[in-house]
């Protein structure tokens, strides 16, 4: 709703909630009542439906949803995710129900699709879950970001196949929380706002890494990444130039990586604010090339340095029959190519991959194939010995 109403405005976006209100009122049963609770949120009582009568339900107001029936003057569709609970079985109060609710619609919009999710033990748990790493982050950012700690990824030149540049990757180890991966604890953070704290930190420490490495080993480009979120905080750019001096390193050797499934919702302030950061002389890279619908958009809108293909891609080059991501790798390389941006492919686990990439042009390699992230001092020891 958010989307649609900065793109198109408010009196559209309520016309297609009066509509859409419509469509679900028309689907449930006399004796069910249906209410807005708030923004795009509705919710629908239903005494004595049967779990099957509420699928059935959802799934007809996601049909027609996904067939546009709900768009008001113009091709629209949009996706609706759901959550069931029962009273009392569920939670016996109003705000029981309401939070358990909540739940379920964050487990069903975190699975990216359209889909109902029924109240369950397994959606308690990791409701608990993530509460408690949260707690746990928290705790860890307060007491100095103890627990936090860079690691670094070689990326090769695919020409001279030596280490030109790396990748700074979070992680984060407390004894409380089992292993939390980076997917884990990152989107934890960027729910909470805790990622504008966290980010600034990962800036520092990679900037302060590409000074020292700078000084010790000629031109190693460090890159890290950033969530939108800390794009969005202008004091963001500030400090990147302040520890750029600070450090006295060359914003040249620094790189700012943005995931194309940021979202981002304002592409004109992302082509400023990216070309601003090259402009002092950092390098751009947009992430996870080609995971998102809008890639080829996003290559209109916005100028970068580097361009990482996703995995997705990569990984699967080699098996037979796959003709499309081979296809897809080489227009993109080729794309890149005629727009001056350099490639990188992420994710090279094999030899073979690895030749086949080298001979679609890509600039740069990265993946296990040559080193999993590693500590500092780890990858120190790569660059001292001058290979992997
Ligand atoms: P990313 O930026 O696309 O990073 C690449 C991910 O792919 C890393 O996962 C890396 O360990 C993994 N990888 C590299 N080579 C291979 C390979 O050959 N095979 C396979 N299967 N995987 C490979 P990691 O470290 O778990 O990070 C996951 C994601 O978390 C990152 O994806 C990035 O989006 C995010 N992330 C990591 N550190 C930070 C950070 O400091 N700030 C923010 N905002 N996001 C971060
Ligand atoms: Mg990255
Ligand atoms: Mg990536």
């Amino acid at each position: 709703l958010r989307k649609m109403n900065n793109t198109s405005g408010y009196t559209y976006g309520n016309k297609v909630l009066k509509v859409f209100g419509e469509r679900l009122h028309k689907f449930t049963k006399e004796t069910d009542r249906v209410y807005r609770l708030q923004g795009d949120e509705f919710i629908v009582n239903s005494p004595g439906g049967k779990k099957k009568e509420l699928v059935q339900l959802f799934q007809n107001v996601q049909n027609c949803c996904a067939r546009m029936d709900v768009a008001v003057d113009g091709v629209r569709s949009f996706s609706v995710s759901a959550g069931i609970v029962r009273y009392p079985e569920d939670g016996d109060t109003y705000n029981m129900l309401l939070s358990n609710l909540e739940h379920c619609l964050e487990y069903a919009k975190e699975q990216k699709k359209d889909q109902v999710v029924a109240f369950s033990e397994k959606i308690a748990e990791r409701h608990n879950r993530i509460g408690k790493i949260h707690d746990a982050l928290m705790r860890s950012i307060h007491n100095d970001f103890e627990g936090f700690e860079l690691y670094f990824q070689p990326i090769l030149d695919s020409q001279t196949q030596e280490i030109v540049k790396c990748e700074a990757l979070l992680r984060w180890k407390t004894p409380e929380i089992q292993d939390s991966a980076p997917y884990e604890f990152i989107k934890i953070l960027e729910d909470s706002g805790g990622i504008r704290e966290v980010g600034f930190w990962v800036m520092e420490d990679a900037v302060r890494h590409a000074a020292k490495w700078q000084r010790e080993y000629g031109n190693i480009s460090v890159s890290f990444n950033v969530s939108y979120l800390q794009l969005l905080d202008e004091t963001f750019i500030e400090k990147l130039i302040a520890k750029t001096q600070e450090y006295d390193v060359d914003p040249g050797l620094i790189m700012v990586e943005l995931t194309e499934s940021c979202n981002a919702e304002d592409t004109s302030m992302l082509s400023r604010c990216f070309d601003y950061l090259r402009g002092m002389g950092f390098e751009i890279a947009m992430d996870d090339f080609g995971t998102e619908y809008a890639s080829l958009g996003l290559l209109h809108d916005v100028s970068m340095d580097v361009l990482k293909i996703d995995q997705k891609f990569v990984r699967g080059l080699t098996e037979k029959e796959n003709r499309a991501d081979l296809a897809i790798i080489e227009s993109v390389v080729d794309m890149c190519r005629q727009l001056a941006i350099r490639t990188v492919a992420e994710g090279i686990e094999t030899e073979e991959i690895q030749n086949l990439v080298r001979e679609i042009g890509v600039s740069y390699l990265q993946g296990y194939l040559y080193s999993r992230p590693v500590p500092a001092a780890e990858f120190e020891k790569m660059l001292a010995k001058k290979g992997i």
